[in-house]
């Protein structure tokens, strides 16, 4: 038996298998990637009191001899035990090493991949619908994220995606969790029109959602320049055609907004829905510049879901209802 081995014996440290396990779960509590383990990093206390280990686990440690210098190098066992674990989640590919993340992130973390988000979920008997809510990263998602990021902000811009069927394969899943943890990313959380920012108690899953300016249902791009973070309310008032945007980024509500009875679109003393027909209210926006919604996108949902339109359609149809009343 090696040293190591009877070193984990004596001190009754947890099994690798457990400790691999632990480090799934608590990379999914830290939404995906944690720090690479130094000492006095929180997740190595973090993991460490998941097994509730004493001060004399914590602080026991080998000691190894550099023949060269002659000189006595000590480890902490349970850092050891740490770093093991993660090797062999590395190998298995359910999480990317430091060395690869860093490429990603600047940073000396360790990451989840698809395959080990997978596993996690099973683990904690979630369905992989959830990947649509939660807010936790993978390192295959956070790599298309990083090119939304980076794409240069073009001049000519087509919001519309290009091939002409689009396919749910999975790498269009991959760019759509791309495309919603991106735009809630550049805008911090929060609904750009009320700044509402709130998630859940439990799995930090946030309220604001990604929205589409031209929407999917017309081919509309998975793309930061074609996305709003918005709250539920305001996504849903957006899609419907309460209001669009001006070029400067202003509100521009629709003059419907006046004709709704006066308990509609109210939460006691906020009201979601009048308070866009305030003059000059412009959305809050990300603090990068090249990543603000694209013009091309706003005209396509002022002239095809915007006030205008929208107004026309409706006179046209509510005509259209009083004259066949007429008929019957
Ligand atoms: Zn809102």
């Amino acid at each position: 038996m090696s040293y190591e081995r009877r070193l984990l014996e004596v001190y009754k440290m947890p099994s690798q298998k457990d400790v691999s396990k632990a480090l799934l779960q608590s990379l999914f509590n830290n939404n995906g990637v944690i720090k690479e383990f130094g000492s006095g990093e929180i997740i190595v206390d973090e993991i460490a009191d998941l097994f509730k280990l004493s001060e004399e686990q914590r602080t026991a440690y080998l000691e190894t001899v550099y023949k060269k210098e002659n000189r006595a190098k000590k480890a902490y066992l349970w850092h050891r035990l740490l770093f093991r674990a993660a090797d062999t989640l590395a190998k298995e590919k359910l999480i990317t090493r430091p060395t690869q993340t860093i490429e990603l992130t600047n940073k000396r973390e360790w990451m989840l991949t698809e395959k080990g988000y997978n596993k996690v979920l099973e683990i904690l008997h979630l369905p992989s619908s959830q990947k649509d809510f939660l807010p936790v990263k993978s390192y295959e998602v956070q790599r298309i994220v990083e090119k939304l990021y980076k794409q240069e902000r073009p001049i000519k811009y087509d919001p519309f995606e290009t091939k002409k069927t689009v396919k749910i394969s999975a790498e269009t899943k991959l760019r759509n969790r791309a495309f919603k943890q991106a735009v809630k990313e550049a805008y911090d959380y929060k609904c750009a029109v009320c700044g509402m920012k709130i998630y859940s108690p439990h799995t930090f899953h946030w309220e604001v959602e990604a929205a589409h300016i031209v929407p999917h249902r017309v081919n509309g791009r998975d793309d930061i320049l074609n996305g709003l973070a918005l709250c539920r309310l305001h996504h849903w008032a957006f899609d419907v055609g309460w209001f669009t945007l001006d070029d400067n980024f202003k509100i521009l509500a629709s003059e419907k907004i006046k004709d709704l009875p006066a308990n509609f679109g109210r939460l006691e003393s906020y009201d979601f829905i009048r308070h866009l027909s305030k003059e000059d209210i412009k959305i809050s926006l990300p603090l990068k510049q090249d990543v603000y919604p694209h013009p091309a996108a706003i005209k396509w949902h002022r002239e095809n879901m915007g006030v205008s339109k929208l107004e026309v359609i409706r006179s046209r149809s509510s005509e259209r209802s009083i004259l066949g009343r007429g008929v019957s």
